[in-house]
């Protein structure tokens, strides 16, 4: 197996129990600096790299803090989320904010701000001018949607000319344009088409598409895109038989493009950035929860303390994550379970006929590569309340960066007060 090694072993791992009781979500400071610094190193063949980091994969101020230091910036789509990277220390260009279907107030905090604003559409120029009193920040960036042009996408993004995202080819250069009539200096490209997608030539594909639109955009507009952004969508191998993304080969494979047709359009140095969440912080985030218990019907089951609302992925869309028993790391997966949660839906699973090691009640079961949209996806149905937040920090102490949830956070909206005087 080249599951993403968990970094507690048995004993260090009951010892955190004592203090932190399961379920919980740990994360491992150094696998993701280490991770972060080999991704900004693939692509620091670009005059000027950017990684803004999608703040849905992982909205922990403590996690942003550390990528901050690292020199990312924020991918937001959120009024939370924009205070989120405020409050983490990524400001003003660090900051994009790609929304859609966005109230004003949201885009008046990002102007006010001085973060990014890419537009999802041609209407939302006028609608965010009229919000800024009849103004547009200096700097603006469209979203494209290449419709049937790109080929490909997936089950969880879908396929382009079926995404509620960006403007088309025709709008694109009608919003430049626009904006460039209403005084905007500065101009960025945007695009976003993939989710986990493990192919690296869809990205050199996706760079194309994107690299073709600058140009039309300089032809059609005269206006000269200062930086692109291509986007998150990079995959990680949950599977044990997937493979990684090589970033350094992607990174080359771009840069062949960019040197065949952004040098030659005088438009170098040309910002390249990504907006990845699920490669960087995905792997080095695991959920840690214990078999309470066992129950043998038509099938064998194991019930943990964690369940669905806690990592929504395999119920949702029976994601695959990898499972390990802590302390029967090398035993040999002679069982087969379904591995369950306690919400009363039956896709609440976190393994479905998974070969595991004998699990007796008490143990901890490690779920891997949940560092990424796994507590943020997180919910409250059927009064579930999530799991709080760890980090192993580089010198190997834990902190708590989220505490669990209370019955208190639960009823924090209601007013039972209200009741004694309300007659039904
Ligand atoms: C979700 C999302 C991302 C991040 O995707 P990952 O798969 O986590 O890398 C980036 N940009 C936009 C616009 C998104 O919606």
């Amino acid at each position: 197996m080249r599951m993403n090694k968990f970094p507690l072993n048995k004993e260090q791992l009951k010892e955190l129990v004592k203090k932190y009781p399961t379920p919980f979500y740990l994360y491992d400071e150094k696998g993701i600096v280490e991770n972060i610094r080999y991704f900004k190193k693939a692509f620091s063949i670009f005059p000027k790299f950017r990684e803004f980091f999608a703040v849905k994969a992982c909205p922990n101020p403590y996690i942003m803090r550390i990528l901050e230091k690292e020199g990312c910036g924020a991918d937001c789509s959120s009024l939370p989320e924009l205070i989120l990277a405020q409050k983490s220390g990524m400001t003003g260009h660090m900051v994009m904010f790609t929304s859609n279907d966005t109230p004003a107030e949201e885009f008046i905090l990002a102007a006010k701000q001085g973060n990014i604003i890419n537009f999802d559409d041609i209407t939302h120029v006028e609608f965010v001018r009229n919000a800024l009193g009849g103004t547009l920040p200096d700097t603006v960036c469209f979203r494209y949607n290449p419709g049937s042009e790109k080929h490909g996408g997936n089950s969880i993004i879908g396929k382009p000319e079926e995404a509620k995202y960006g403007l088309t080819k025709e709008q694109m250069i009608e919003g430049y344009k626009l904006c460039k009539k209403y005084g905007v200096k500065h101009f960025g490209l945007h695009t976003m088409v993939a989710s986990n997608e493990l192919n690296p030539d869809f990205f050199t594909d996706t760079a194309r598409i994107v690299f073709d639109m600058v140009l039309l955009v300089q032809k059609e507009v005269g206006v000269n895109i200062e930086f692109v952004d291509l986007g998150g969508g990079v995959g990680i191998p949950y599977k044990p038989e997937q493979k990684k993304v090589d970033l350094e080969y992607v990174a080359k494979e771009i840069r062949k493009l960019y040197d065949q047709m952004i040098v030659p359009a005088g438009l170098d140095p040309m910002g390249i950035s990504f907006e990845c969440g699920r490669p960087i912080t995905g792997p080095y985030g695991w959920l840690v929860t214990t078999a309470i218990h066992e129950k043998h019907i038509y099938r064998d089951y194991i019930g943990c303390d964690a369940c669905m609302a806690d990592l929504m992925r395999p119920g949702m869309y029976g994601a695959w994550h990898g499972i390990t028993v802590s302390g029967k790391e090398n035993a040999p997966a002679d069982h087969v379970y379904d591995v369950t949660g306690s919400l009363c839906e039956n896709c609440d699973k976190f393994a479905v006929q998974r070969s595991l090691p004998k699990i007796d009640k008490g143990d901890l079961l490690i779920i891997h590569d949940a560092g990424a949209h796994g507590r943020s996806m997180g919910f409250n149905y059927n009064g579930k309340l999530r799991a709080g937040e760890l980090l192993l920090r580089s010198d190997g102490s834990v902190m708590q960066i989220r505490r669990k949830e209370t019955v208190e956070d639960y009823f924090a909206t209601l007013d039972f007060a209200g009741l004694d005087s309300f007659k039904a």
